[in-house]
């Protein structure tokens, strides 16, 4: 299935463009930041945190629930094997 948008390093932060964008092109994240697509994205800026506003737009676009789930915390994930023993005491 061909992708709508792709992930793109820019100023800090790991951002959702449309795919059909290419280097030098002017566009704009999903989250409504005005680029110019760089030509390279170097190695380290893949390591960017994800801009929480294109994270929310594009799952809401490729119809994937928000993250976190039912108001859980990131990092607070709990085993369901050990959430079954958990309500058996
Ligand atoms: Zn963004």
């Amino acid at each position: 299935m061909k992708r709508e948008f792709r992930w793109l390093p820019y100023e800090g932060r790991r951002h959702a463009v449309r795919a059909v964008l290419v280097a030098h092109e002017v566009g704009e994240t999903l989250c409504g930041v005005p680029l110019v697509v760089p030509a390279t994205s170097p190695y380290e800026r893949w390591c960017w945190p994800t801009c929480p506003g294109c994270d929310s737009a594009w799952r809401s676009h490729e119809g994937i629930p928000a993250f976190p789930r039912d108001g859980r915390a990131p990092g607070r994930y709990t085993p369901r094997r050990r959430q079954a023993r958990d309500q058996r005491t």
